[in-house]
Order: C-alpha cells, then structure tokens, then sequence
C-alpha cells in the first residue's frame, strides 16, 4: 500500500474531527502529500467507519494511484492547493464559528496574537460552488503565503508542513472565530496593530528557543 503512513495519519485525525467540534457529520476532509503523491479523504464515508485503504492515492495531476472510493469532491482543490505552495497537508472543515465568520468578514482582524500563526489576518475567500476549479482558485488566492483561510459561505482550509502542524491550525482558527463572534456580539473589538503582531512573528520564528505561550502546552 502506497503512503501508508500518511493513510493512516489521515485515519486518525479523522476520528478527532468530530470530537474537535471541527465538522458536521461527514463534511470536511484532509488530505497529505508525498512527494507527487497525494493520500486524500473519499466521499462521504463515515468517520468511524473510515480504515487507511479507503483512503485514496492520487498523482498531483488527479490521476489515481490507488483508490477504492470515489475521492472527496474536494479534490481539486487539494490538488490546486498542493501545486501552488508549500503544504505538505492540508485540512478543510466546517466548523461552526468559522463557518458563521464566513458570512460576516472579507478578513478575520488580529483580534489575538495567536493568528501570527496563519502569518497575519485571515482572509475570506469568495464564495464559489463546492467541489469546483473555481472554488480551488479562490482557495489558493486567498491562501497566497498565509497557513490559513476562511471560504465565504462555506468553512475553512488550513494548511501544514505536517498534517499534525494542519490540524492544529484548524482547532485555532475556529477558536480564534469563536471568540471575534463572542467580543462582537457585544461590542466592537480591539485589533493588535501591525507593530504588535511583528512582534509575536519574530517570538514565532524562534520557537524552540522560546516557546509561544498558547502552544505546546501552555
Ligand atoms: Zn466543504
């Protein structure tokens, strides 16, 4: 079986989706690259019932390596996603605050130090169809070198250079739009200003000499 280790990542995270209040039923999928390989959710199999040979390998151009399943529908825009940057895994939800965000912002404000993570503020791609070349391209625009975006209308894909690193973004990004919903709801928010997100960029970029407080624990 060819990336068998990235299957059965891909297994476990999946089982955690649900848990995480990251997806609603079978909604989501999560896909890692090997080289121009390319191991990816299919559609609409339950999470629990989800084993690493269901989960289907495709060559970047969309050609399939090995695949009992039809792919998740959104494939192309994993494929659009792997081709036009650096990830090595991505994750696509719908969760719940993030998806509410998606129809309320153009961009999700640095309303806490931890969206340095994402490498700024969170942008909100255009609505498009789900499952369309469209939808991919709008993803991809509204990625550019950030680690992270909201789709309008629609959820979130985070990104990774482990699928781990990916899905930790997902569980961040949808707090960190819990809690502009929350601050909204009853006021406006203050933003940190560009001085001060560089700030938490370089503490970032360093970590390992000094961990963030908010990650690994903390
Ligand atoms: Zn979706």
């Amino acid at each position: 079986m060819v990336l068998e280790q990235e299957r059965g990542q891909i297994v476990e995270y999946c089982r955690r989706l649900p848990s995480d209040g990251l997806v609603v039923a079978t909604s989501g999928n999560i896909s890692a690259r090997s080289g121009d390989m390319v191991a990816v959710t299919p559609s609409g199999v339950d999470y629990e019932q989800l084993t690493a040979d269901l989960v289907g390998v495709y060559r970047l151009d969309g050609a399939p390596v090995e695949a009992r399943l039809a792919p998740t529908t959104e494939l192309p825009m994993h494929l659009a996603v792997y081709r036009q940057t650096r990830a090595q895994a991505i994750v696509h939800t719908h969760s719940t605050a993030a998806t509410a965000v998606s129809t309320l912002l153009d961009e999700l404000p640095p309303i806490h130090y931890l969206i340095a993570m994402f490498g700024g503020p969170v942008r909100v791609a255009r609505y498009a169809t789900y499952g369309t070349d469209e939808l991919a391209a709008e993803t991809v625009e509204a990625l550019g070198a950030r680690t992270g975006c909201i789709l309008g209308n629609h959820g979130t894909v985070t990104i990774g250079a482990t699928l781990g690193e990916a899905y930790t973004r997902a569980v961040y990004l949808e707090w960190l739009c819990d809690v502009w919903l929350r601050a909204s709801a009853v006021g406006r928010p203050r933003v940190l200003t560009p001085a001060e997100l560089e700030q938490v960029r370089v503490k970032l970029s360093t970590y390992g000499t000094s961990r963030p407080h908010g990650e690994a624990g903390d």
